[in-house]
């Protein structure tokens, strides 16, 4: 997976360089709110610019129609808050192939920015149609990709693109490849997995990929009791997925035959609604009332994860133990957090968004080897997917 060029090196000097990068932000009131993903793409574009590079940058936000312009999903908001954040001026393109994108591209300075209107306003764009492709590479000299988030796609920027240019990847994308990508082919060990989240369904793929490679798995979340009744628990009326409680017994059997850890909560946090001031209880796993739903891991739990996560020399983390969101479930979560967190010896490594969330909420982010700017992509990643975007800088 390593063995994609990146844009280090390059004389980039004078030269057109578009470059894809994930400006997917969120708007309001016409400005960006959170400004995380425009941030991970400094490094490369600072590069860009202080190597006198002519930077066009391209990107999608939200879920345009693809039918044309579309004022709440136009790009302008992201370009001026890139102006802010690198301190200079960033030209805007009203379209992202058209007579404007052409002439602002065509009339850029060595060392200045112009920002294309949303790749998605072209309903091309999504179908890497071979045309679109060529417009948008008629605009450069040099393709960089460093829109990790969306190299799960293989869309016009992210794939047609860079067969039409000479491509690399931008820093953010290789960091992303090669930390995740590590972490799969040598991990140092132990190696331990922590799963959480909603759905076994969602995840079986990613749960399946670490049964092979780490050496203790850890569960919890609303799947947790998807395992639970593969066990025969009675679990309430918790989240359950009746249709995936043989595949969670197979894993669990293929965890032990393999030799790997596999643990799952012994305790729950459980409450008579999914709501913030439901009455909750503690119970062990095997008494949990039929009339409650699980919505964390109980003490006990906490202690046991701790425990195993500590002895981690690698850790990786997707999904939340609880509904972290609600403050009266937020405690399992947490408490893992904070034991991933309190591990120095460890590479820890957190992916998924609303795990990467919760570590922010709990202002952990910083005490964090690695945390992974992609949700889908990681995922994907993790799972021994190939990514199209990746796949296209080979
Ligand atoms: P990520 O985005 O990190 O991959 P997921 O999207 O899979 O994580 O899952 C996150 C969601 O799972 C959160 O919104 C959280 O509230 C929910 N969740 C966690 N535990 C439970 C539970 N016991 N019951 C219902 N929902 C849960
Ligand atoms: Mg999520």
């Amino acid at each position: 997976m390593s063995d994609i060029k990146t844009i280090e090196g390059v004389d980039v000097r004078g030269k057109r360089v578009i470059v894809r990068v994930d400006f997917n932000v969120p708007i309001k009131d016409g400005a960006v709110g959170d400004d995380t993903r425009i941030r991970a793409a400094l490094p490369t574009i600072e590069y860009l610019v202080n190597g006198g590079a002519k930077v066009i940058l391209m990107s999608h936000l939200g879920r345009p129609a693809g039918e044309g312009f579309e004022e709440k999903f136009t790009l302008a908001p992201a370009a001026a808050r890139l102006a802010e954040l690198i301190d200079a001026p960033v030209a805007f393109a009203a379209d992202t192939v058209g007579d404007d994108a052409r002439a602002k591209a065509a009339e850029l300075a060595d060392g200045s920015v112009l920002v294309l209107e949303n790749l998605r306003f072209d309903k091309r764009e999504k179908k890497n149609d071979p045309a679109f492709c060529e417009e948008l590479a008629s605009l450069a000299e040099l393709y960089v990709n460093d829109a990790f988030g969306t190299a799960h796609r293989a869309h016009a920027s992210t794939a047609g693109i860079a067969s039409l240019l000479p491509a690399y990847a931008g820093f953010l994308l290789a960091g992303e490849v090669e930390t995740l990508s590590g972490m799969l082919d040598a991990p140092k060990r132990p190696f331990v997995a922590i799963l959480g989240g909603s759905k076994v369904s969602d995840k079986v793929g990613v749960i399946d990929a670490l049964i092979d490679k780490a050496d203790t798995i850890i569960i919890g979340g609303g799947m947790c009791f998807t395992f639970l009744l593969a066990q025969g628990k009675a679990v309430g009326t918790s989240l359950k997925e009746e249709d995936w409680v043989e595949r969670a017994g197979d894993m669990i059997e293929k965890a032990q035959a393999a030799g790997v850890k596999l643990l799952l909560p012994v305790d729950v946090v459980a409450a008579d609604a999914f709501a913030e001031d439901a009455n909750a209880l503690t119970c062990s796993v095997d008494a949990i009332p039929a009339d409650v739903m699980g919505l964390d891991i109980g003490p006990e739990t906490e202690k046991l994860y701790a425990d195993a996560i500590a002895e981690g020399s690698t850790v990786f983390w997707n999904g939340p133990m609880g509904v972290f969101e609600m403050k009266a479930f937020e405690h399992g979560t947490r408490a893992v957090a904070e034991a991933v967190a309190a591990n120095k010896d460890a590479a820890t490594i957190i992916g998924g968004g609303d795990s990467v969330a919760a570590v922010n909420k709990f202002s952990l982010a910083d005490e964090m080897t690695f945390i992974s700017t992609g949700g889908g992509a990681s995922m994907e990643l993790v799972e021994g997917k190939t990514l199209p975007g990746v796949a296209a800088l080979r």
